[in-house]
């Protein structure tokens, strides 16, 4: 527990967010069973039957790093969640914010938002990196290097595949070079300028995302949405790096008895993924050598996240309604995990 909150802050914060019931959901009746206090703890209220069938309610308390409530905006979220890693990046680190949790819980509300009304941490983490690099640049502070650039790049992992969203989903592959470092071959980064750019860019993808998609079974909800700001030095130079990730619906995971074939695929490969990523998070944490990144495309892909100085936060999204109880607590455990030492 010690090496959690050593000098140098913490490198793994796991918070929690409820999001408010929906308009539908209280028109057909649905219970709040969730209740978020005290900005760290969590409980869920669970409607159980007695051996004499009487009626009783079960309750589950969590703690975390931060709980938000269904009050808090995407602003209050961010301030406590990618903002630190935020600078963190700007002093030339490697971080990555995950979005967790059951299709429907949060997870593209948190990250996307509503733009340009409601933004997103997509849109609240670049308007930081411009400002701030401007700033810098401007005032000549040398925390950050006179001339950074930012690269943008935007990619989906569905089924173990790579598809470049900024590319017209072009196939990707990802390999390790001689220095052990894992290359995306091909991956388009694109330069941006501005924070409307990055916007723009951000926007496209997320078009590119959702494109010919029946409403039934959307195709962003069983894949893995990786967003990676990078910024680069005059020289070309890596010097720091944001990834955002809008992970598939944690919900998949635990069906394995869904009659279509796909959908067991789809949902094995996702099951596989949150757990070699659960792994892969706890390593971060402790003075191990070994870290099962080999285990998934998505742990594959984002094994700079889990070496080094990296800083990792994971936002774990809940639905208050009674008919997602199951899959809340199964959340709230995972959560639970993924922070525990
Ligand atoms: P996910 O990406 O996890 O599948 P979404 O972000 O699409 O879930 O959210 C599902 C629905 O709930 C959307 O209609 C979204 O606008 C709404 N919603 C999610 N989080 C909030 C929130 N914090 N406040 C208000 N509405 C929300
Ligand atoms: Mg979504």
């Amino acid at each position: 527990v010690s090496t959690r909150k050593e000098a140098g802050g913490q490198r793994i914060s796991v918070c929690v967010r409820k999001r408010p019931l929906t308009y539908a959901e209280n028109r057909r009746g649905e219970a709040d069973v969730v209740t978020a206090h005290d900005g760290d703890s969590v409980v869920v209220h669970e409607s159980k039957e007695a051996v004499d069938l009487t009626q009783y309610i079960l309750q589950h308390r969590f703690n975390y790093d931060e709980v938000f409530g269904e009050e808090s905006s995407n602003v209050d979220v961010y301030l406590k969640t990618a903002f630190p890693l935020i600078q963190h990046v700007l002093n030339g680190g490697k971080a990555t914010c995950f979005a967790y949790g059951q299709t429907g819980a949060g997870k593209t509300h948190t990250m996307l938002g509503c733009p340009p009304q409601r933004q997103g941490l997509y849109a609240l983490a670049a308007r930081d990196i411009f400002t701030q690099l401007h700033s810098t640049q401007d005032c000549g502070n040398s925390t950050v290097p006179s001339h950074v650039y930012v690269y943008v790049s935007f990619f989906e992992i569905y089924c173990g595949q790579l598809y470049d969203l900024l590319d017209c989903r072009k196939r990707l592959f990802a390999r390790e070079d001689g220095h052990q470092v894992v290359q995306i071959a091909g991956l388009r980064e694109v330069k941006v300028e501005s924070v409307n750019s990055l916007l723009e860019v951000i926007l496209w993808g997320t078009g590119e995302r959702t494109q010919g998609v029946s409403g039934v079974n959307p195709v962003s909800s069983r894949s893995h949405a990786l967003l990676q700001i990078q910024l680069r030095d005059s020289g070309n130079r890596a010097t720091g790096k944001m990834s955002f990730v809008d992970l598939a619906g944690s919900e998949r995971a635990a069906d394995s008895r869904d009659p279509d074939r796909l959908s067991r695929m789809e949902g094995a490969e996702i099951n596989q993924s949150l757990l070699a990523l659960k792994e892969c998070i706890r390593s971060l944490d402790q003075e191990q050598s070994h870290t099962p990144f080999r285990q998934s495309k998505l742990t594959q892909v984002l094994k700079d996240s889990f070496v080094g100085d990296s800083k990792t936060c994971m936002i774990a999204n809940v639905s208050p309604s009674h008919l997602a109880t199951k899959h809340t607590l199964n959340t709230l455990r995972y959560a639970d995990r993924v922070k525990e030492l």
